[in-house]
């Protein structure tokens, strides 16, 4: 009886061996490459002040932090801009449900309010500097945004010293990169990169265009520039074999509520592979 007992044990280990490699190889063999993507968040101002302008580029602090809790209850991982230049050259495979974060033109209240809730969660996260206007005001908005404080070199300088928030360069005044001659645009891409470089002590790899207003012969002169990734306005995510000088990226609004950004992040993301080239709702 003993005997019989153990051979039937044997049985069904080998049994349950047989079914949980036969799972293991069908999920990774069936698993489509095109559900390989890198999303990537767009946010400018985390501010709770609505003095500090409307909610098409003001998240809620409040928001920003539940946003940030979804991304670690749901599996999502935060990788660095850094990481998604290697993944898209296809050198590298990224942990599952990765997302970066991003930051355009560079707020004083991303020191404030986003910094404390990415240190929280040890999240790394990219921010874009408008160079011109560091230390003072979104001079580049007058007459179209309220006036809102710009990071200041000291909290800069602090937040690159934990090498969690990497900068980028977002020109040095901002302007609409294919509305100024091509030596005028040139000069705001290589001396953005050049006086950050100065400053911080450290490589800048990254660039934002202003407006996410592009061209490929824009797009070229960053990559001559000797930049690694640009990212534009375009909404959707990015796969391995993409021009990483022209990046997608997902808009956070001020105005979605946590439901419309969790659908936001699934419709592009690589749950959501299957229903490419449905078109946007
Ligand atoms: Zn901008």
């Amino acid at each position: 009886m003993r005997f019989w007992l153990a051979v039937l044990g044997s049985v069904t280990i080998f049994l349950c061996y047989l079914c949980f490699s036969g799972l293991t190889q069908d999920s990774s063999s069936s698993f489509p490459e095109e559900l390989e993507v890198v999303t990537i968040l767009m946010y400018h101002k985390v501010s709770p002040d609505p003095r500090a302008g409307g909610l098409g580029m003001r998240v809620p602090p409040e928001k920003f932090a539940w946003q940030m809790a979804y991304l670690k209850t749901q599996g999502y991982t935060v990788v660095s801009m850094g990481d998604v230049a290697d993944f898209i050259q296809g050198g590298r495979s990224l942990p599952p449900k990765p997302v970066a974060i991003t930051f355009d033109d560079g707020y004083r209240d991303n020191y404030l309010y986003a910094w404390p809730v990415l240190k929280k969660h040890g999240f790394c996260a990219t921010i874009y500097l408008v160079v011109d206007a560091i230390g003072g005001y979104n001079f580049f908005d007058a007459g179209r945004q309220p006036r809102n404080e710009m990071l200041r070199w000291d909290e800069i300088r602090a937040m690159a010293a934990t090498r969690q928030i990497t900068f980028g360069a977002h020109t040095l005044d901002h302007p609409s990169l294919t509305a100024v001659s091509p030596e005028a645009a040139r000069y705001q891409i290589v001396a953005a990169k050049g006086l950050l470089e100065e400053e911080l002590k450290q490589r800048v790899d990254h660039f934002s265009y202003p407006y996410g207003d592009y061209n490929s012969e824009i797009a070229a002169m960053v990559e001559r520039a000797g930049y690694r990734t640009a990212v534009t306005s375009v909404q959707g995510v990015n796969r391995p074999g993409d021009n990483p000088f022209v990046l997608k990226r997902i808009r956070v609004s001020g105005r979605y509520d946590d439901r419309r950004f969790a659908s936001e992040l699934a419709y592009y993301g690589p749950v959501a592979g299957e229903q490419k080239g449905t078109g946007r709702r």
